[in-house]
């Protein structure tokens, strides 16, 4: 057979993946498992989400689009940002609808990366970016995670090299929590400029944060050199409908749109006008959400402090980092270890970064009496 494409040899299965499938082969567990692997909402997307696309169908609204997406999505989303975040970005020329975050992200990757680039990564980090870098004939450079899996901010200036070509940020972090503060910001974008260096804020989990959150874009001297991705599958529960977007200068969005022309032509019409309606509607189903992942959170941080068991709190996203130090596994086996022992499935934390080899992610995606069985277990 010939061979498939050199690249493919680098990339790796997506450990959520992996552990699903040990989730759906249950034999051998003994117990009804705790799924707490899943990244994405346990609510439904709101209602009156639906009904957009349900009227944009009806009403024949069914074709391709714009590329960079409809107009008025990309006004409502240019509104949005800006007025948050005291941004300028223009709709007309700096926004671009993508079929998820991710897909906005691989572009980005596509458009910024030559052969032998590195990228600057902060562990830990989520899993994908590695595989989009590798993907691309690009270098991942992860600078270990510091004191209770913060980035460690200290050692990104002797990082960057000559082949340096960007800084990847995630913020809020998936999977630890972690919310950049703004000196830590200014230091991140100190050092992209003087070694004249792009930065790629990932912003998904921006409105899911229980303090106070920067984004990068109110940093106005990187409007040359930023890109910000973000998207509605977390905030809004929209996770099926493949929607998302980026923000940035029009010399760098003109150019990466041509890849999404040449790719996914546009986002999906429906899913584009019901994240208009997203945005355009109420937003106290979004505000109950994350009261409900705060007190999730909360009530873990508290739970677990009758156990061995701790975690490092997160101050935004719906994750969390359990130090399973304790349980003495090898790297990648912590996991395991505690579907075995306990019937709670988990990522690795290894598979975010090998300094968090010590720990697994907990999605605090499920009710609290679930959250309190799993509490119950790690105490037994
Ligand atoms: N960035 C991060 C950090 C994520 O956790 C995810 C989803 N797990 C994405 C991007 C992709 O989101 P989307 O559903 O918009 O593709």
């Amino acid at each position: 057979m010939f061979p498939l494409a050199q690249r493919l040899k680098q990339i790796i299965p997506s450990a959520s993946m992996a552990m699903a499938q040990k989730i759906l082969d249950k034999a051998g567990y003994g117990k009804e498992v705790i799924d707490l692997t899943w990244g994405q909402p346990d609510f439904d997307t709101p209602q009156h989400i639906k009904e957009a696309a349900f009227e944009a169908i009806k009403s024949g609204r069914n074709g391709y689009t714009a590329s960079t997406g409809i107009l008025e999505l990309r006004t409502a989303i240019a509104d949005f940002h800006n007025s948050c975040y005291q941004a300028l970005y223009n709709p007309q020329t700096e926004v671009l609808v993508t079929p998820g975050a991710k897909q906005g992200l691989m572009y980005l990757m596509q458009a910024l990366i030559n052969p032998g680039d590195e990228v600057i990564l902060f562990e830990p980090c989520w899993l994908s970016y590695r595989d989009m870098i590798l993907l691309n004939g690009g270098f991942p450079r992860f600078i270990p995670a510091g004191e209770k899996l913060a980035p460690d901010l200290s050692r990104l200036k002797e990082t960057v090299s000559s082949k340096t070509k960007a800084i990847l940020i995630n913020n809020p972090v998936n999977p630890s929590g972690y919310v950049f503060k703004k000196s830590e910001l200014a230091q991140i974008a100190q050092i992209a400029e003087r070694n004249d260096l792009y930065i790629i804020s990932d912003e998904i989990y921006d409105r899911i944060v229980f303090t106070e959150f920067i984004s990068l874009s109110e940093f106005n001297n990187l409007r040359d050199r930023l890109i910000i991705a973000n998207g509605f599958s977390k905030t809004y529960a929209m996770t099926g409908w493949r929607i998302g977007y980026l923000l940035g200068c029009e010399r760098i969005i003109s150019k990466v749109s041509l890849i999404h022309q040449h790719t996914a032509t546009c986002a999906a019409a429906p899913s584009q006008y019901a994240a208009l309606a997203a945005l355009q509607g109420r937003q106290d189903m979004v505000d109950n959400m994350v009261e409900t992942y705060k007190e999730r959170r909360d009530f873990m941080v508290k739970g677990l402090n009758s156990t061995s068991f701790s975690i490092v709190p997160p101050d935004g996203t719906f994750y969390a980092m359990l130090d399973v130090s304790q349980i003495g596994e090898h790297a990648g086996g912590n996991a395991e270890e505690l579907l075995k022992k306990y019937g709670i499935a988990s990522i690795d934390g290894v598979s975010y970064g090998q300094s968090a080899e010590d720990y697994v992610r907990l999605s605090l995606t499920k009710n609290k009496e679930q959250l309190a069985e799993a509490i119950e277990r790690l105490k037994k």
